[in-house]
């Protein structure tokens, strides 16, 4: 299988580039984002909870978001592999989907870290909040969700690269060039 981890701040770039991924190698999407703000919509317990933890920019706490991704992972049948988009967000959920993989006899093929600075990372979540009403893409959250990510995400730059699944990616430039960056990284696994 091929497993990919896209990883990067809030506003890097992960879901567009997912899709694209998705398109050109076939396999499955966890976006637990998209999970979560589906509960959400449906009204559902799980959503409640998730709601009060995304409009304070904090993260879902670790052992919700490993039961829903190990339930999620496993809904795939026959799968050519995953993508892996908002998901490990801690050390704690890294360490646990290593642990899922290898119970199902699988690991990450690469972990891709879309690199992009943080003033074109308001801009770009600023517009969304207005394009798309998304309630956690207003500056206050935004701000908080940077700052979650510098002190609970950011370090799992350091445990992949310990890992050797490590793949820097310029998250800046046309969603076209990113794009095949992110292929030529793939396809050198
Ligand atoms: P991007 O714009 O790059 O897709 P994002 O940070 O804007 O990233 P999502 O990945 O959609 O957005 O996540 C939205 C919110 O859902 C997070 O701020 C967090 O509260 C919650 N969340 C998503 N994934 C996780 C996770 N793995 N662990 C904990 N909370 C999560
Ligand atoms: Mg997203």
């Amino acid at each position: 299988m091929l497993n990919i981890v896209i990883f990067g701040a809030p506003g890097s770039g992960k879901g567009t580039q997912s899709e694209r991924i998705v398109e050109k190698y076939k396999i499955n999407h966890i976006s637990t984002g998209d999970v979560l703000r589906a509960e959400i919509k449906n009204g559902t317990e799980l959503g409640k909870t998730a709601k009060g933890y995304i409009d304070q920019g904090q993260l879902i706490p670790d052992e919700l978001m490993i039961d829903i991704l190990a339930s999620v992972f496993d809904s795939f049948k026959d799968s050519k592999g995953v993508i892996f988009d908002g998901f490990p967000r801690t050390i704690a959920q890294a360490e646990a989907l290593k642990n899922m993989l290898v119970e199902r006899g699988q690991d990450v093929s690469v972990m891709l870290d879309l690199e992009v600075p943080e003033d074109e990372l308001m801009t770009r979540l600023i517009k969304r909040g207005k394009d798309s009403g998304r309630a956690d893409d207003n500056e206050e959250t935004i701000k908080k969700r940077l700052t979650v990510y510098h002190s609970q995400t950011a370090p799992l730059i350091d445990w992949y690269k310990g890992e050797k699944k490590y793949q820097h990616i310029n998250g800046l430039g046309t969603m076209d060039g990113i794009f095949a960056d992110i292929c030529k990284a793939v396809d050198s696994i």
